[in-house]
């Protein structure tokens, strides 16, 4: 685990590079929001960033959200976000509780987490595959207009803009044509926020429209393995 002094430093630089790319797109820095992506690592991790005041994070998997929610339920104004995909079965941990959820792409996942779903609308973000990549998830660009009519029937349920994950590359600019391409979409659902930038790519989000970006590796280092059953 980061010790707090390279956290910090990791941060002061985090933020410099957001600042640089909201100045380079005209753009204030009140219009992004930093999401500080800790899936794997400790909780311990989470509370040094909350003390250096961090308030967003977020979290991958259904059930570590559940534990980290929680294990860190002391801090007031701490607020989750779910990031990827999730099953019909463990929306009730997502539902209860993420303040934002970045990756809905399936009408059975809504509907769990509709009625699972009490207290304030979930704000959500429709995950789109917008190079039709077959391993990735999100709908399709031809079907988002009509599962964003379904999902607004839902109640409990919030769509405030749209995500994607760029195809893999280790060039920034790669991500541009799609980050582009998501934004001129969420412009014609008339929806205004955009989630788009990890670490590798987040300036070239800010650029193209990025309210949300979501760094893991540049605030917090490498994440150690994943956990697997002996
Ligand atoms: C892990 C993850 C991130 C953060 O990635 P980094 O490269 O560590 O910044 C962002 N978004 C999603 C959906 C992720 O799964």
């Amino acid at each position: 685990m980061l010790t707090r002094q390279q956290l910090e430093v990791n941060l002061a630089a985090v933020e410099g590079r957001v600042l640089a790319a909201c100045a380079r797109a005209g753009r204030s820095r009140s219009d992004v929001q930093l999401v500080a992506v800790s899936k794997r690592h400790p909780p311990e991790l989470i509370s040094l960033a909350f003390e250096l005041g961090l308030r967003h994070f977020g979290e991958n998997y259904a059930q570590e959200l559940r534990d980290k929610h929680q294990a860190l339920s002391t801090l007031a104004g701490l607020r989750w976000h779910a990031i990827g995909p999730v099953q019909p079965k463990n929306a009730k941990y997502v539902a209860k509780a993420a303040h934002v959820f970045h990756a809905l792409d399936r009408l059975e996942v809504a509907e769990a987490l509709s009625r699972r779903r009490t207290g304030a609308a979930l704000t959500c973000f429709i995950e789109v595959n917008v190079a039709g990549e077959a391993s990735k998830a999100g709908v399709s660009p031809a079907e988002v207009a009509p599962f964003f009519e379904q999902v607004k029937a839902l109640p409990g349920l919030e769509v405030v803009g749209l995500t994607t994950m760029p195809p893999f590359s280790d060039d920034p600019d790669a991500a541009r044509p799609a980050f582009r391409a998501l934004a001129t979409l969420a412009k014609s659902l008339g929806l205004s926020q955009l989630s788009m930038g990890t670490t590798g790519d987040f300036e070239v989000g800010i650029e193209e429209g990025a309210t949300h970006v979501r760094v893991g590796t540049a605030l917090f280092g490498e994440r150690p393995p994943p956990v697997t059953a002996p």
